[in-house]
């Protein structure tokens, strides 16, 4: 397949209307969009990304108000949440219509949704006017595209375009809440943070923080499938570390990267490192690194453990993934 670069809205809303796969930004990461009433294109998409069908999809829209053409009922603390953080970086889970391919929701008979605070984003899919399901950007397994080069390195040739865009501000995945159930869950942490949740729903729980079987209250094996899978690996060996390692011999060194808040000694030997300013210029450009790192044909990266504040729990449950755990 050739795949188109393109930097029209209304040329990437024509492809998805037609069926097609159309790669755009968000203010999170790249996205792959489709049609997802359409089956069959929601079965190329995942052939293409080499997605497990048992992994569902979220479904974007340009709106809040437009909650009715995916979801079957908004329950009271979604409208809250989302009055508060849409649009913006919140996957909120919801009972599913219909409508939506069965293919998007791994059969669950919930479906996520979001509204991207992302002008681009928001174009295609005001003019696309159909709900359109749109997974990270990368063949599965491998770190999420954050710039239309990266996915193009991964997708060329697998899907119909890419628009060209920007590189992403955010940098890491949606915050995932399950409201279908009698309490809010928190499946995936992201840029949105539990105690900001919290502070409009404060009865949210953290998934991590019970039985996961009891907590998610819609009974079915919901797990956050995400959570199953290998995600955000790069080729290289990933290992996290608290502090930058100064111990690393130097014929290791030359052949590994580090990336981190904090320099020290010993910095220089590595292949390739990266200080970012802040935490939140870390998120932004951890996959990023991880790409160049392959690039680079890196063996090893140690990555810095992201402390504890805002984005840094979701960063560091990106790094966990990363090296493997
Ligand atoms: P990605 O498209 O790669 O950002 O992954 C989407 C993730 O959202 C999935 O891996 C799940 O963790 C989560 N998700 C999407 N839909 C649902 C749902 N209906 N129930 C629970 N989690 C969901
Ligand atoms: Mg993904």
């Amino acid at each position: 397949m050739l795949t188109e670069y393109i930097d029209s809205t209304e040329r990437a809303a024509r492809i998805i209307r037609e069926g097609g796969l159309v790669a755009f930004p968000t203010e999170t990461v790249f996205g792959i969009g489709v049609d997802a009433t359409n089956g069959d294109a929601v079965a190329r998409l995942f052939e293409a990304k080499g997605r497990p069908s048992n992994n569902p999809l979220i479904v974007h829209l340009d709106d809040g108000g437009h909650w009715p053409r995916a979801a079957s009922e908004l329950p009271m603390v979604a409208e809250l949440l989302l009055d508060v953080f849409w649009p913006g970086p919140l996957t909120v889970v919801l009972p599913k219509l219909p409508a939506i391919s069965d293919q998007v929701t791994a059969g669950l008979s919930t479906v996520g949704v979001r509204v991207p605070d992302h002008s681009i984003a928001r174009e295609i899919l005001r003019s696309a006017a159909v709900p359109v399901a749109a997974p990270s950007a990368n063949r599965s397994g491998r770190p999420s595209g954050t710039t239309w080069q990266a996915v193009a390195e991964d997708l060329d040739g697998r899907i119909d375009a890419i628009f060209t865009a920007d590189s992403t501000t955010i940098g890491i995945e949606s915050t995932v809440v399950d409201c279908s159930g009698p309490l809010p869950v928190l499946l995936r942490p992201g840029a949105i943070t539990l105690q900001q949740l919290q502070r409009v729903a404060p009865e949210t729980k953290d998934f991590r923080a019970g039985d996961k079987r009891q907590v998610v209250a819609s009974a079915e094996q919901v797990n956050s499938p995400g959570i199953l899978h290998p995600h955000y690996q790069p080729s290289a060996k990933v290992r996290i570390v608290e502090v930058p390692p100064t111990g690393v011999s130097v014929g290791a060194s030359a052949v590994s990267a580090f990336c981190g808040l904090e320099g020290g000694a010993g910095i220089d030997a590595f292949a390739l490192s990266r200080i970012f300013g802040s935490i939140e210029e870390y998120a932004a450009g951890f996959y990023e690194f991880l790409r160049e790192v392959d690039r680079q044909s890196c063996e090893m990266v140690f990555v810095q453990a992201a402390p504890g504040d805002g984005i840094g729990p979701a960063l560091r449950d990106r790094q966990r993934r990363a090296a493997g755990g």
